[in-house]
């Protein structure tokens, strides 16, 4: 079963999406790995594609930069044409795995059966998943936003044991936010965070909530990092456009600095 994941230092996980060949992957890993020095103050992973995994780890040995997989299938092996499983993500060095990206839910049909699924598979193997939730634009203008919330870390979290779902990580990810250049308020993301973890607490264990980490997604760059950082209750971010340019990068992973 995978090891539980503390709230700090911050984590942050660059979600690279379909971009960079096993050689950009490779490059821009390398120039990450340089950018690190020996300041680091918060921990860093990084989600290429499939491709790329076996170069990305290469790039960063020894740096103490995690590697994570953008997906996996439910089941360990077998007749799955297209598929990856967890065991193979392990083999190649993941530690961590996404699960539930609103492209997955939204953009590739996945629902919340699906997801809970795949975390359990994730945990199973050893990978620690980085469950993802989030409300869409007419949810939150409809006043949905905590019944999504709710619903979506339900599906994930009924059933798992304390220790299980101590190995995980959360990341709110409000679907309006990702690549749009919209990033939550930090009342609107502290409101979720806290909702979560609440929600936490009463479907695992009291006070699971607070010893969880819960992560922020949507558009956050080099220049609105460290004001989202101010907020206490973000425990990192999850990083997909400002991930694919190693300096950008950087300074995100620089403004996280410890509480
Ligand atoms: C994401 O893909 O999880 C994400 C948050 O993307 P972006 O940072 O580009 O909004």
């Amino acid at each position: 079963m995978a090891r539980p994941w503390p709230r700090q230092p911050r984590l942050i996980a660059g979600n690279w999406k379909m971009n960079k060949t096993a050689q950009e992957g490779s490059a821009l890993a390398g120039q990450l790995k340089g950018l690190l020095g020996t300041t680091r103050r918060c921990e860093i992973a990084l989600c290429p594609p499939y491709p790329a995994l076996e170069s990305v780890a290469a790039a960063v040995r020894g740096s103490g930069i995690h590697l994570g997989a953008q997906d996996l299938h439910p089941e360990p092996k077998g007749a799955f044409t297209g598929a990856v499983s967890g065991p193979m993500l392990s083999a190649v060095g993941c530690r961590f795995v996404i699960v539930g990206h609103s492209e997955r839910r939204h953009g590739m049909g996945e629902d919340d059966a699906l997801v809970a699924r795949k975390a359990r598979a994730a945990l199973r193997d050893g990978l620690t998943p980085i469950v993802c939730v989030g409300e869409t634009l007419s949810e939150r203008e409809a006043g949905g936003t905590a019944d999504v919330l709710v619903r979506q870390v339900r599906a994930v979290y009924e059933g798992l044991g304390e220790a299980e779902a101590r190995a995980t990580v959360v990341a709110y990810e409000p679907v309006w936010a990702i690549g749009t250049g919209k990033v939550a308020s930090l009342e609107q993301a502290r409101e979720a965070h806290q909702l979560v973890r609440a929600t936490l607490d009463r479907v695992v264990a009291p006070g699971l909530g607070q010893s969880l980490a819960v992560l922020y997604g949507g558009s956050v760059n080099a220049e609105n990092a460290a004001a989202l950082f101010g907020e206490a209750e973000l425990d990192g971010a999850l990083v997909g456009g400002a991930s694919l340019e190693a300096a950008g990068f950087w300074r995100i992973c620089a403004a996280a600095t410890p509480r």
